[in-house]
């Protein structure tokens, strides 16, 4: 089996999004591949608040929401060290948008956390089990426990 090359790592900022970006890492380093990273923005970003995300509309500048979540994407892609040319966080769907990567930059493993979902859940479909599907390369689904 030849080593992987490049690795894309799947982002969401779930609770366990550093867990599975640590896998990620450590992966990476093993195999001495090019580590990517990708965030796809599917809805408007929300702010992080005591009281989850229940804040007026017309008080949200989506500029500044915007540019929040490109903080938070930079200071995990340097957590990681990653290259700032390798960090991709694009508008779309998040399946379509990670194969897009993929494909276009030549990924040879995608990372991406892994519910376990089962029963309705999976019918109505996950990302990791799209990713899984529709990709051309390995795909590695982090198993995450709820706790
Ligand atoms: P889900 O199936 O939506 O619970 O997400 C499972 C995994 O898919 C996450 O742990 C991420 O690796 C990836 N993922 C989900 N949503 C996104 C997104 N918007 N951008 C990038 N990766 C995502």
């Amino acid at each position: 089996m030849s080593d992987y090359q490049h690795v894309l790592l799947a982002v969401d900022y779930t609770k366990h999004g550093v867990y599975v970006a640590e896998k990620a890492r450590v992966l990476a380093n093993k195999y001495q591949a090019k580590l990517s990273v990708i965030h796809v923005l599917d809805n408007i970003p929300m702010p992080d608040t005591s009281y989850g995300t229940v804040i007026a509309l017309d008080q949200i500048a989506p500029d500044e929401l915007l540019e929040a979540e490109k903080i938070k994407f930079m200071e995990l892609g340097d957590q990681l060290a990653i290259d700032v040319v390798n960090r991709w966080m694009v508008w779309g769907i998040p399946t379509q948008e990670i194969i897009n990567i993929a494909d276009q930059e030549q990924v040879d493993l995608i990372i991406v956390g892994s519910h376990g979902r089962h029963g309705l859940a999976l019918l109505l479909g996950s990302t990791a089990n799209s990713v899984l599907h529709h990709a051309k390369c390995d795909v590695m689904a982090v198993r995450l426990i709820e706790k």
